[in-house]
C-alpha cells in the first residue's frame, strides 16, 4: 500500500469518527462512506451540501445523510449495476464491523487501563512488591499494543476499501465504454447505434441516416489477407469519425458496414456528407507489407434516408439499406438516391 495514501487515510479517519460522534450519526456503512468523503474533501459539492445542511438545521439528519449518500457517493452508474453496488455495500459493512470492533476494544482497553491504575494505586497503598507492580505495568503495555495493532489493521482495511471503491468505479466506467465501442476500430458499435437511434426516435428529433458498405471486401480479404482488411476497416472508420461535425455520429454497424446518424440534418446535407466521404474513401491507400505494393482501389457504396414524420427508426434504416443495395446493383462506389 502507498505510504502517503495510508498516512492520508489515517488522518482522514482520525477526523471522521469524532465528527460522526459529535453529530450523533449512526455508524452505518453508508454514513461512514459519506462522512469519510466529507472529511477527505474529495467532493466539493458534497461538502457544500453538508455544510449548508448543518448551518441551516444544526445537524445532518439520517434522512439527509441518506439522500446525500445516494447523490454523491453511490453514483447513479453504481446504483444501476446491482452487483457492483452489492460489493460496495459488503465492503463498507466489513469496514463498519471492524470499526465497531475497534471501538469496543477501545472501551475495553479504557476499562483495563482504569483497573490497572486502580490496582497501581492500591499497590502503593498495599505495598505490592516491585515484581507485582511491574507485572501490572507489563499487562497495561500489552493491552495498549493490542489496541494499536487492531486500530492499525482497521486503518489499513479502510484504506483498501477506499482504493477498491475507486477501482470499482473505474472498472465500471471502462466496462460501460467498452460495451459501446467496437474493439477493432474504436468507433461506436451497433449497440451504441441502437441506443442513439432509439433516443432520437423517442424524443421525436428529426434526423437523416447514411448507411455505407465497403465494396467487394471479400475479394479484398482473399487477395491481400484479413490483416490488411482490418487496416482498411480502421482507415475507413477514422475517416468517418473525422468527418463528423456536431450532431453527427459514426458507427460500425457490423462487418464492413457503417452508419452515420445526422441529427437535425436533412436529406441534402446527408447526401453532401456521403458524397464527401465516398471521395475520401476512394483516396485511402494501404501498404501491403508482403511486397511493398500500395493498394488504393478501396471504394464504398452509400444509401441515405431522411426520416419523415410518420416513419419509425426501423423504416428509415430499411429505406437507407434498400438504397445501399441499389447502389451496389448499379455498379457500386456511389450514393443513392441521387436527390
Ligand atoms: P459487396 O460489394 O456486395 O458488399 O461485396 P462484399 O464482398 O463486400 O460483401 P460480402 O458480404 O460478400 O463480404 C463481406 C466481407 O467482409 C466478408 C468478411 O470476411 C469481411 N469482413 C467482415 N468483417 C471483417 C473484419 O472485421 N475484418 C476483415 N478483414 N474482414 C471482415
Ligand atoms: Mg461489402
Ligand atoms: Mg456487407
Amino acid at each position: 500500500m502507498n505510504k502517503d495514501s495510508f498516512a492520508k487515510s489515517t488522518e482522514t479517519l482520525k477526523q471522521t469518527v469524532p465528527l460522526m460522534i459529535k453529530h450523533k450519526v449512526p455508524t452505518t456503512p453508508a454514513n461512514y462512506a459519506l462522512w469519510y468523503t466529507y472529511v477527505s474533501q474529495e467532493s466539493p459539492l458534497l461538502n457544500q451540501a453538508m455544510d449548508g445542511e448543518i448551518a441551516a438545521q444544526g445537524q445532518c439528519t439520517p434522512t439527509t445523510c441518506e439522500q446525500l449518500y445516494h447523490q454523491h457517493i453511490a453514483t447513479k452508474a453504481v446504483q444501476d449495476i446491482s452487483q457492483l453496488k452489492q460489493s460496495l455495500t459488503l465492503m463498507m459493512q466489513e469496514v463498519s464491523h471492524s470499526m465497531t470492533d475497534t471501538l469496543t476494544e477501545t472501551e475495553s482497553f479504557q476499562l483495563n487501563l482504569d483497573k490497572g491504575f486502580t490496582k497501581l494505586e492500591s499497590a502503593e497503598r498495599e505495598g505490592l512488591s516491585l515484581e507485582e507492580t511491574m507485572g501490572l505495568v507489563r499487562g497495561l503495555i500489552k493491552e495498549s499494543r493490542n489496541i494499536q495493532l487492531s486500530t492499525g489493521a482497521f486503518k489499513s482495511q479502510l484504506n483498501t476499501a477506499q482504493q477498491e471503491i475507486a477501482t470499482l468505479r473505474e472498472a465500471l466506467q471502462e466496462s460501460q465504454k467498452e460495451a459501446n465501442e467496437d474493439a477493432l476500430t474504436g468507433i461506436f458499435n451497433r449497440r451504441a447505434f441502437d441506443r442513439d437511434i432509439d433516443s432520437v426516435q423517442q424524443k421525436n428529433i428529426p434526423f437523416s441516416l447514411i448507411m455505407l458498405d465497403i465494396d467487394k471486401f471479400k475479394i479484398f480479404n482473399d487477395s491481400y489477407g484479413h490483416q490488411l482488411g482490418d487496416q482498411v476497416l480502421k482507415a475507413v472508420s477514422r475517416r468517418l469519425k473525422e468527418s463528423c461535425r456536431e450532431q453527427m455520429q459514426a458507427y460500425r454497424f457490423g462487418g464492413e458496414e457503417f452508419a452515420i446518424i445526422l441529427v437535425n440534418k436533412n436529406h441534402s446535407t446527408a447526401r453532401q456528407h456521403a458524397e464527401t466521404l465516398r471521395r475520401s474513401i476512394e483516396r485511402i491507400s494501404v501498404l501491403d507489407r508482403r511486397n511493398g505494393e500500395r493498394i488504393n482501389t478501396i471504394t464504398a457504396s452509400f444509401g441515405i434516408a431522411e426520416k419523415s414524420r410518420a416513419e419509425t427508426a426501423e423504416e428509415v434504416i430499411c429505406r437507407a439499406d434498400t438504397f445501399l443495395n441499389d447502389a451496389k446493383k448499379l455498379g457500386r462506389n456511389r450514393v443513392l438516391p441521387l436527390s
